[in-house]
């Protein structure tokens, strides 16, 4: 099992105002399983997965990540997961424009000293753009592409440390129809070929329908559907 949620619980303090946000949610994510969370604005989708991405806290509970227990793992601890396990891709890119697609796509390496781990991440962030059918933009910069190209080199950068899950958060939902279809099956063929486990938050159900699972997130609580 890759992630482990147990009895998860998060409330946000606001200027003297609490607002509990998820109640007791617990979930258990496969390896190379593909997961899809819905449900309405708000519920808490990318509070949960920002716990799961270990990008925040939360107030009570356990999270396990390949069976190890976090909660007293210290931010360096949880860095290291987070970089080199888990790769992100949000709604909105987040590419630097100042950049090309290739130096954005080894982005996540810059902290890396070794330079075989360079180099074979080099190799790999071609094969990627090729597999996505980017190999003849990697010195463009973000400015010259759609937004589903966008959105495709931002999939190639979360997959450039070789992680174990991708945690995706409305990765299609600003982008038109035909585009979105792309990304999806792109996301699908990574879990499928790289044996990665994938958590897509989605208000398309086209798209939650390419996952494995489906579950839908409401103030009652996480649900299987
Ligand atoms: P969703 O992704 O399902 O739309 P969110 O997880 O973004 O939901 O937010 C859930 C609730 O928590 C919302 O009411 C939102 O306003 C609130 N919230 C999110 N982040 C914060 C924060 N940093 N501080 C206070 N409230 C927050
Ligand atoms: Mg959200």
């Amino acid at each position: 099992m890759i992630l482990e949620l147990n009895n998860i619980s998060k409330t946000y303090q606001n200027s003297g105002v609490s607002r509990e946000v998820l109640n007791n949610i617990s979930l258990q994510i496969n390896n190379a399983e593909s997961i899809a969370i819905v449900g309405p604005s708000g519920s808490g989708k990318s509070t949960l997965l920002n716990i799961m991405g270990l990008l925040d806290n939360a107030n009570s509970g356990i999270v396990k990540f390949n069976g190890e227990e976090l909660n007293n793992y210290n931010e360096n601890q949880l860095a290291e997961i987070r970089n080199k396990k888990i790769g992100f891709v949000f709604q909105s890119h987040h590419l630097l424009p100042q950049l090309s697609l290739l130096e954005n796509v080894l982005l996540p390496l810059i902290p890396e000293k070794d330079k075989k781990v360079k180099d074979e991440a080099t190799k790999r962030a071609f094969d990627l753009l090729e597999k996505v059918g980017l190999a003849d933009k990697s010195k463009q910069f973000p400015g010259q592409l759609s937004g589903g190209e966008s959105q495709r080199t931002a999939v190639v950068r979360a997959l450039i440390n070789n992680p174990e899950l991708i945690l995706a958060d409305e990765p299609t939902g600003s982008l038109d129809q035909e585009s979105a279809n792309q990304l999806g099956d792109l996301l699908c063929q990574i879990n499928k070929e790289n044996k990665i486990a994938v958590v897509v938050v989605t208000h398309s159900l086209e798209l939650a329908n390419k996952m494995n699972k489906i579950y839908r997130l409401t103030n009652e609580g996480l649900e299987n559907n």
